[in-house]
């Protein structure tokens, strides 16, 4: 093979992206400047949220988010095994315990019922996590009706990972508005929907919380009057509690500003390409994901017979195919199998796992990657 290796995800930089950095590198703030805050201003605008908290990265914003919860010692945290390791390792930051909920073999989301009947029983035996961390898998968002209601009723709040899915929209409404859960956190990495290379961002509708998250975000200071109890003159700053450096740089707030402006776009070419795949992959011998307007497409995952998953895998990638796998059961890293997680306890998640490929989809893709994709594909399962 001479032509280059096609990667599963990447971003789309533009001269305005490029230009917008620029700008800042000239400007007398390379970070805690002017763009910061807009960008905060116009994604949060942008999803319906009252305020945004920009962070280094969502890892960071689920540790600051599941911290402006009073996640502590002695609380468990619940999440989905089909996710990214740090939905998970956010938790076990503040000392609380982690426990996971089966998957939807529709969605690859949590699984709703699944997760009222572990509710139910985790009432009566006095065990109810104090969060639940629903992710949306792929870009497709999880019933947040579903499950807000079921936090509601028992008491539990609701942090949305949402890395995945800037720019989705659930039963019309995007998500990030909060309507369903206390905080909404979404990764701008350079394989999501936008980037700021490395970045994340925090939403929510509670002035508390996002208060709590912005003196996490930098050390646990404050310089607000309002929120200073010794004030010692104009220089004073005040620590209230221990918190860290998660601050995000104006470079990297400036691309997502000019990142943003061009979302509709991104969404629409992973829509069309999403659609691409389903038409064209029909008839093959493999699992597709079922369709989903409302999608962002951060991944287009398809599943093969599981006896012949990882030929199939290598024959894509000796064609220069940089196929993934999204993902490998969380319970099942050696760092969970250590607190007494095993094989077996998620059957849904890892029947899932054992069979799936995640295939190239992002904007740079383009018809003539696609195509070259899908003839690796037909080549492959041969
Ligand atoms: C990418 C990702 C994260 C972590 O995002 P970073 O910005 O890299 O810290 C968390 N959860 C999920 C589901 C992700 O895909």
């Amino acid at each position: 093979m001479t032509s280059e290796v096609i990667p599963y995800g990447r971003q789309l930089i533009s001269a305005e992206d490029e230009a917008a950095v620029l700008e800042v590198l000239r400007s007398p703030w390379l970070t805690q400047g002017p763009a910061g805050p807009r960008f905060e201003a116009a994604l949060a605008a942008r999803c319906g949220a009252a305020q945004g908290v920009a962070v280094c990265n969502a890892t960071a914003a689920l540790h600051l988010a599941c911290l402006a919860l009073g996640v502590g010692p002695g609380d468990t945290v619940w999440t989905t095994p089909n996710t990214f390791v740090a939905s998970a390792n956010c938790a076990r930051y503040c000392g609380a315990r982690v426990d996971f909920v089966d998957t939807d073999p529709a969605t690859l989301n949590i699984c709703v019922s699944a997760l009222a009947e572990r509710l139910a029983a985790a009432a009566r035996s006095e065990t109810l996590p104090k969060v639940i961390i629903p992710v949306h898998f792929s870009g497709r968002a999880c019933p947040m009706d579903e499950i807000g209601a079921l936090a509601r009723r028992y008491g539990v709040r609701v942090i949305e990972d949402a890395s995945h899915a800037v720019g989705a929209t659930f039963q019309g409404a995007p998500v990030g508005d909060c309507r369903f859960s206390d905080i909404v956190v979404f990764s701008f990495h350079p394989v999501k929907i936008i980037t700021t290379g490395e970045g994340g961002m925090a939403l929510t509708n509670d002035p508390e919380l996002a208060r709590a998250m912005i003196r996490l975000r930098s050390h646990g200071i404050s310089r607000d009057p309002a929120e200073i109890e010794s004030p010692d003159g104009p220089w004073y700053y005040e620590q209230s509690g221990l918190g860290f450096n998660y601050r995000l740089t104006d470079m990297q707030a400036a691309l997502g500003l000019s990142q943003l402006s061009r979302l509709d776009a991104f969404l629409a070419e992973r829509r069309r390409l999403a659609e691409r795949y389903h038409a064209r992959l029909a008839h093959l011998p493999v699992g597709l994901p079922a369709p989903c307007p409302e999608s962002a497409w951060h991944l287009y995952c398809i599943r093969v017979d599981a006896s012949r998953r990882r030929e199939i895998f290598e024959r894509l990638q000796r064609d220069g195919i940089g196929v993934n796998v999204h993902y490998i059961p969380v319970h099942t890293q050696p760092a969970y199998k250590a607190l007494g997680f095993a094989w077996g306890d998620f059957p849904a998640a890892e029947a899932y796992y054992r069979e799936a490929i995640t295939l190239p989809l992002h904007p740079a893709l383009g018809d003539d990657g696609q195509d070259r994709v899908i003839a690796a594909l037909e080549k492959a399962l041969q």
